[in-house]
């Protein structure tokens, strides 16, 4: 069952088209990140959901109910929709109280009990957020951390079909933007409810989503779990803007096969599992830093031959630079399989 779809829809401000004929589906308590490079239409596709902007064609639904189409749209109040912007957007006259309880007079649909006994709701979604007996305080008596609460608290209180997040952590220092994650992942599993989530930070979106979209220049250019994304990209440019990868240089003697260029006067034949359809043209075979194995180097060894040029202590893990032949590649470690600098080494390739 889907909360909401987005149906072909092209979206164009003047001459500029932020959205070409997209399609996105998010299911009932799916948590999807939008991931793309700045200009891309994030924020356009979270604006169309939410009700700000109407589509110029395609059709935008929710709950089963067409909200929007290129004739006209439903207000962002009927939509049963909760958001969470970058800035907080909290109103700086109002104490924490009247902040989050404000959805409860002007949102449509909220549920009896809650408009009945709002104390007793906002108590419940502030103790939710860590922020429990907070009712009286000024978002100017707040930290960071404690206003983008008081946001996430009143984007739920009514308990919306679809919660929106503008890159709710992006203005909160690293320790806090980690533990907002997890509060953010606590409250998704606590409420289920489906969340559309715009990030630059690939590694919110890897971490706390179900489903990636990934978009370039008002498309998608792949969708499909973090595991999906990360080890099977589908383009150049995903395997490039999400995570790192390296960029083996060869040709393709049959969809299984890739050829490394080569290196030591040999052509290596490595064995690929799955399709790479994408890529045959490019003459490249993107693999990531954990899918290189090095193995120790002995006289007479077979294989891909390199050597270590660089090597960084990381807590569990060591990332290396391997030069193989004129390309340098990055691989990522155990700490127990210890190389030195300069170290000859064999590299594996998993994929
Ligand atoms: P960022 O990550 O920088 O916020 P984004 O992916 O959210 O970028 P959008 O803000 O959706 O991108 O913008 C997509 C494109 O549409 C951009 O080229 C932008 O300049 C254009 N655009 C967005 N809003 C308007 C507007 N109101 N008028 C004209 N052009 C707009």
């Amino acid at each position: 069952m889907n909360s909401a779809r987005v149906a072909g829809v092209s979206k164009k401000f003047g001459s500029v088209t932020a959205l070409h004929n997209l399609d996105l589906q998010i299911g009932q308590g799916e948590f999807v990140a939008l991931l793309g490079p700045s200009g891309c239409g994030k924020t356009t596709l979270l604006r169309l959901l939410a009700g700000f902007e109407s589509p110029t064609s395609g059709e935008i639904w929710i709950n089963h109910e067409r909200v929007a189409d290129a004739d006209g749209r439903k207000p962002p109040e009927e939509r049963r929709i909760g958001m969470v912007f970058q800035s907080f957007a909290l109103w700086p006259h109002l104490n924490v109280y009247e902040n989050v309880a404000f959805p409860l007079r002007h949102q449509k649909q909220v549920p009896d009990a809650y408009k009945k006994d709002p104390r007793a709701r906002v108590a419940q979604m502030l103790e939710m957020v860590g922020l429990g007996g907070m009712e009286e305080r000024f978002p100017s008596q707040l930290s960071g951390g404690q206003k983008q609460r008081v946001a996430l608290a009143r984007a739920i209180v009514f308990n919306p079909t679809l919660l929106l997040m503008d890159e709710p952590l992006s203005s909160l220092d690293a320790e806090l933007r980690m533990q907002m994650r997890k509060e953010i992942q606590y409250i998704h599993r606590e409420l289920g409810t489906s969340i559309v989530y715009v990030t630059h930070d690939q590694s919110e979106a890897l971490g706390m989503a179900d489903k990636i979209v990934v978009m370039k220049d008002g498309r998608v250019e792949q969708a499909g779990t973090p595991q999906e994304i990360y080890y099977a990209p589908e383009s150049l440019f995903v395997a490039k803007f999400v995570g790192r990868s390296n960029f083996l240089k060869g040709s393709w003697s049959n969809p299984h096969t890739f050829l490394l260029d080569k290196v030591g006067g040999q052509t290596q034949p490595i064995p690929v599992s799955r399709d790479y359809a994408s890529f045959h043209a490019h003459r490249v075979l993107p693999v990531r830093p954990d899918q290189l194995k090095l193995k120790a180097w002995h006289q007479g060894s077979d294989g891909v031959v390199g050597k270590v040029t660089h090597v960084q202590f990381q807590g569990r893990e060591l990332l290396y630079s391997i030069q193989v032949g004129e390309e340098e590649w990055e691989v990522v470690s155990d700490v127990n399989e210890r190389f030195s600098y300069d170290e000859q080494v064999l590299v594996e390739v998993h994929v």
